[in-house]
């Protein structure tokens, strides 16, 4: 399990153009295995694309992708699929759960589609959501809980399938900041237990407390990078 944790995440010279516009002007990063890192920056910066383009979710126009030695972005689609499914876990501002299913089936899709059969699966969602704060709420369909419950179950269908890495896209956004913090507080923390790499966009600085290093995004380039405090503000004084 959790093969590739040893492995870290690196994006090389990653550039990404939608048309004429360039969301990405050459990125490089590197995030070791297990770190928390919380990227930030404007709206329009560059953030989405960025975790996109890192997960495999987008082709980079230019540049590269890597968890631990294989090189994500020359996989074929198919085989790029297989990496997300396996080794990364989703979190995005509106949960993108499936509303006709019951909270505990939301949970157990990604373990069916890895090939867990369906009981052992709907026994390993029974205890990620009971981790979660939810073991009750299994049955409950989407639309049925509060915006920080169906969060933390997008949160349970994440780590179920022990990803490397966990990727959250504004995860807290659309809920009032107490609710955000407890939903935040709670992957922070079981991110760190389950040794999972996670990867937050967020525009809360307190979210940003919470992990180990803050990436700041402007106009798709790393404007500031706590791991290199040397640098920080250095691109002012340029
Ligand atoms: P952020 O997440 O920081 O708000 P994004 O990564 O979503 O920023 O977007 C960065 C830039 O790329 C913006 O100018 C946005 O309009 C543009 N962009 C993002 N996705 C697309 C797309 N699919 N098609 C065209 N332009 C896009
Ligand atoms: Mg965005």
């Amino acid at each position: 399990m959790n093969s590739g944790t040893e492995g870290m995440l690196a994006g090389r010279g990653l550039v990404k153009k939608f048309g004429s516009v360039a969301a990405l002007a050459g990125v490089d990063i590197d995030i070791p295995a297990g770190q928390a890192l919380a990227i930030m920056g404007p709206s329009g910066s560059g953030k989405s694309t960025l975790l996109h383009c890192l997960s495999g979710i987008l082709a980079p126009t230019s540049g590269t992708v890597a968890l631990g030695h294989r090189w994500i972005s020359e996989l074929s689609d198919a085989k790029r699929s297989q990496v997300r499914l396996h080794e990364f876990g989703f979190v995005f501002q509106d949960g993108q759960l499936i509303p006709e299913l019951p909270a505990r089936e939301n949970v157990a899709i990604p373990l069916m589609l890895c090939g867990t059969g369906r009981r052992q699966a709907l026994e390993v969602a029974d205890q990620w959501l009971a981790r979660l704060g939810l073991g009750s709420e299994g049955q409950r369909r989407p639309g049925e809980m509060s915006g920080g419950q169906a969060q933390r179950v997008a949160i349970a269908r994440a780590l179920a399938v022990d990803p490397a890495v966990i990727f959250a896209d504004e995860p807290t956004g659309a809920l009032d900041q107490a609710t955000g913090h407890e939903v935040m507080q709670l992957l922070t923390v079981t991110a760190r237990r389950t040794g999972s790499t996670l990867v937050v966009v967020t525009h809360d600085p307190q979210v940003a407390a919470w992990c180990d290093r803050l990436v700041e995004i402007r106009d798709g380039r790393i404007h500031a990078d706590s791991a290199e405090v040397s640098s920080v503000g250095a691109g002012e004084a340029r």
